[in-house]
């Protein structure tokens, strides 16, 4: 049966619709029978990822996703350049709403539609926003986003057009997030929450599946950015998970990328602590990664810990000329990838050392 724990005190509860964190304040995570992967369980007529059905939270008679999927993930794994064999982009902006946020949102609101679910909040920095409004809108589920007032326009106008309730406050990403809970407060309605609700990581493991299929091994460092968390921590569960059915031996190391002018989880590691104290978001151009608060912040650390990795953070200039440097190799990203970028180019590999990056959010978002 399938519960969710608090990752905090380990308490376990019933899957409600209406539980979005422990009484405790401790953060859910999904317990589930183990999940058994083999690569022939493998639907290769489904060129999306919904090919690793079998490891994804449905039954397998359920039928919803069909009607919600448009197509998401199994993204192009590709060589940056010649002159650097051994680094891969995952292209994730090739995506229904140009971000890696489809693989979470597309299981997340499969889920909520299963549940009977006709409405949902959700507060985002503006990608996982997106997603979640083009998701909702498709299950024909109705749709609030809380948003800062200084998203990009873009981002804004895109929530829009599927016909999402904008609700957009004054103040920074923190205050976003405190006006989506007090309104879960004043009314009982889904939160469709990227960073709280445990089934979004459910869709961004399939990061790590594609991976290993499309490699048929996995390569030996994963830089990723991180924010919340979500891809980082959906790419480190998808790992576990091929490591428990023998698939692979070991976990990628993850390199984690920052802003430097917002890097709560960054100062944390470097201190040797286990959960991020808030910080202070001097502004960054990265706006996707500028969590001052990460609410996952412990369990984030503990995964770039237990695979050996480390962190990275990057400045305003170096993402700036990032952005450049992608573009001059065909890849148009928005400065957050760029960042992520700038990371892995200050990354110090080793000699033959295979490396995967993101490419998470296409730079037509933003200016
Ligand atoms: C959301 C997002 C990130 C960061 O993801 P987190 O879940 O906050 O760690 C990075 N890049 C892009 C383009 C994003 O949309
Ligand atoms: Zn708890």
């Amino acid at each position: 049966m399938t519960e969710f724990k608090c990752y905090k005190c380990h308490k376990r509860f019933n899957v409600t619709e209406w539980m979005w964190k422990c009484d405790c304040g401790g953060m859910l995570d999904l317990v589930k029978e183990k999940v058994t992967f083999t690569p022939k369980s493998i639907q290769t007529n489904l060129p999306t990822m919904w090919r690793y059905y079998d490891v994804l939270p449905f039954t397998s008679v359920a039928t919803t996703w069909k009607s919600i999927t448009m197509g998401e993930g199994f993204t192009p794994l590709v060589q940056l350049d010649d002159d650097e064999p051994n680094t891969f982009v995952k292209v994730d902006y090739m995506m229904p709403t140009l971000s890696f946020k489809d693989r979470g949102a597309a299981v997340l609101i499969a889920k909520a539609k299963e549940l009977g679910i006709t409405k949902v909040i959700a507060d985002s920095s503006g990608n996982a926003g997106t997603s979640i409004a083009a998701y909702a809108r498709r299950a024909g589920i109705s749709c609030t986003i809380f948003l800062s007032d200084s998203t990009s326009p873009k981002k804004i106008a895109q929530i829009k057009a599927h016909g999402a309730t904008i609700r957009s406050i004054k103040g920074n990403r923190e205050d976003v997030a405190a006006a989506a809970q007090q309104a879960l407060k004043e009314e009982k309605i889904f939160y469709a929450s990227h960073i709280y609700n445990p089934y979004f990581y459910e869709g961004t493991k399939t990061y790590a599946y594609e991976i290993w299929e499309q490699m048929q091994t996995m390569p030996d460092t994963l830089i990723i950015p991180v924010g919340n968390g979500t891809l980082l921590l959906g790419a480190f569960y998808g790992c576990k998970e091929l490591m428990e059915n023998g698939v692979i031996e070991r976990i990628p190391k993850i390199v984690a990328v920052q802003a430097e002018n917002c890097a709560p989880l960054a100062k944390a590691f470097f201190k040797n602590e286990k959960t991020a104290k808030p910080v202070e978001n001097a502004g960054t151009l990265a706006e996707g990664i500028a969590i001052a608060k990460p609410a996952r912040s412990a369990q984030i650390l503990e995964a770039v810990r237990a695979t050996g990795g480390e962190f990275i953070t990057t400045f305003e200039e170096e993402i700036t000329s990032a952005r450049v440097a992608l573009a001059d190799k065909g890849f148009y990203v928005e400065p957050t990838t760029a960042a992520n970028y700038a990371g892995y180019l200050k990354y110090k590999r080793m000699s033959d050392e295979v490396i995967v990056i993101p490419l998470c959010g296409a730079g037509i978002k933003t200016s």
